[in-house]
């Protein structure tokens, strides 16, 4: 059943009444027809964008992409990207078509799309559009070129990603022949922005299964390119009794268990990215990775910078990766306390969920009862408001000038240690007391 949402029916409405043909395209006709609920709507027509922006002239409409055919018309309910139907011309550089030609043709607009699932068309009058069976696709659970697989990887190298994308967001198999393709032009995906990439990817990292995008990654050879440092970690023996999977086993064991968050994934896939350049054997042959959380966190950053990923991801997967060896640590109270201070009150039940994944995927008999038990602690720390933070002290910087102390580094040392012994004994934080012990240990002259 085909369920269309009224903002988008009154643009296909209007158009038609304008004695044009309209129909919802691509991802969302492909997401209908699985019964899942389509990110967006795209309408396609033979309205030509000047006649697009004559009819909906009355709603607000941005120019995003006129030249190729599209203009995005805004409603409160959501915006719809209404594009002419195209032909794409030429394939110069293996990326954007030189020219494109407007047609009056739905068959031509569904030919150019990349794979049969996304090249069906549908509105009320007409039905369901499906010149290449990309239901029969859909109900096999392929994802297949449109076309001649070898012509349209060629035209667009992106079309690599994107295969590999879809078939993990939809836990589709690649058919042979677009595999193929895959395989034989993967190296040109270098030539592709690393933006465009970097989009597909992290798709790819935030679905059900991530470890099988990742497999298909390697398997058709763009990981390579992609991600050169992974490739040590394929069959990187650990030498070590506590672990019973080569480093790239467990990578992808610690991503299929974790919840589908950004920073979180990209922890997992990085954490152990350090060990094949860190590992020492000793005299009874067990291997160890001193600093390979160290390294993997520049590893995981210098990786993200040269993917342009925004500063603030960077440093909070940094962070993730710098410490999840932490979980072996014995932390008594203060300890935790520390952690906290550093992760904050969400982070740090990131850090704990990539830590009980890390476990759990280490060894059969790995145990995660003491993280649990770690987690508990945390919670009552927060819960009973307990001091783990400068900021939350009886005392701040002002009170301490008050005090007679001159502005400048002092106050810092200061504050620093009384947190020292707040977080040893919580009931110290009473400005009186604070007072007391500031005029003891730092004497005014
Ligand atoms: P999502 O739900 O992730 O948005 P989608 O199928 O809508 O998936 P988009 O990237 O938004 O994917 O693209 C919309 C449609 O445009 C696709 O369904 C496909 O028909 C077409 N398309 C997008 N990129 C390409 C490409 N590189 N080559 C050919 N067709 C493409
Ligand atoms: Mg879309």
């Amino acid at each position: 059943v085909f369920n269309i949402p009224i903002y988008v029916e009154i643009i296909i409405d209007r158009l038609e009444e304008k004695g044009f043909d309209a129909y919802i395209v691509g991802g969302s006709v492909r997401d209908i027809l699985i019964g899942r609920d389509p990110s967006d709507f795209d309408v396609t027509t033979d309205a030509l964008p000047e006649e697009i922006e004559e009819i909906f002239k009355d709603f607000t409409t941005l120019e995003v992409g006129k030249k190729f055919g599209t203009v995005v018309v805004v409603q409160d309910e959501g915006i719809v990207e209404v594009t002419t139907f195209r032909a794409d011309g030429e394939y110069i550089d293996g990326r954007r078509p030189e020219k494109v030609y407007f047609s009056k043709n739905i068959l031509d607009d569904l030919s150019r799309r990349d794979f049969t699932i996304n090249a069906m068309a549908y509105n009320k009058k007409i039905g369901v559009i499906d010149y290449f069976n990309g239901k029969e696709d859909l109900e096999k659970k392929t994802i297949r070129a449109v076309g001649n697989p070898h012509e349209r990887m060629r035209e667009d190298y992106l079309r690599i990603m994107r295969a590999i994308r879809f078939a993990a967001q939809l836990e589709f198999s690649i058919d042979d022949s677009t595999f193929e393709s895959c395989k034989l032009y993967s190296e040109h995906i270098a030539t592709i922005s690393i933006e465009r990439i970097r989009e597909e990817f992290f798709k790819i990292l935030l679905s059900k299964t991530p470890s099988y995008g990742i497999r298909l990654m390697k398997d058709i050879g763009v990981l390579d390119i992609i991600l050169p440092e992974m490739i040590k970690a394929i069959g990187f023996d650990q030498h070590n009794p506590h672990h019973d999977k080569d480093v790239f086993e467990h990578i992808l064991c610690v991503l299929d268990k974790t919840s589908p968050n950004l920073h979180l994934r990209l922890a997992a896939l990085f954490h152990d990215i350090g060990k094949p350049y860190t590992l020492t054997i000793d005299e009874k042959g067990v291997g160890h990775f001193y600093g390979h959380d160290k390294l993997g966190a520049k590893m995981a950053k210098e990786i993200l910078q040269r993917w342009k990923a925004p500063n603030e991801l960077v440093e909070k997967v940094r962070l993730l990766i710098y410490k999840h060896m932490t979980q072996h640590a014995n932390l008594k109270e203060k300890g935790l306390k520390k952690l906290l201070s550093i992760f904050g009150e969400d982070e740090i039940f990131t850090l704990l969920e990539l830590q009980k994944a890390d476990r759990s995927c280490s060894n059969e008999e790995a145990d995660i009862k003491d993280l649990l038990e770690r987690e508990g602690k945390i919670k009552d720390i927060i819960e009973n408001k307990e001091v783990y933070e400068k900021n939350q002290l009886a005392i701040n910087g002002y009170d301490v000038i008050e005090l007679g102390y001159k502005q400048g580094k002092i106050i810092g040392e200061i504050l620093d240690y009384l947190l020292e012994k707040v977080l040893e004994k919580p009931e110290l934080n009473d400005k009186k007391k604070l007072i007391e012990i500031i005029k003891e240990k730092f004497k005014l002259n």
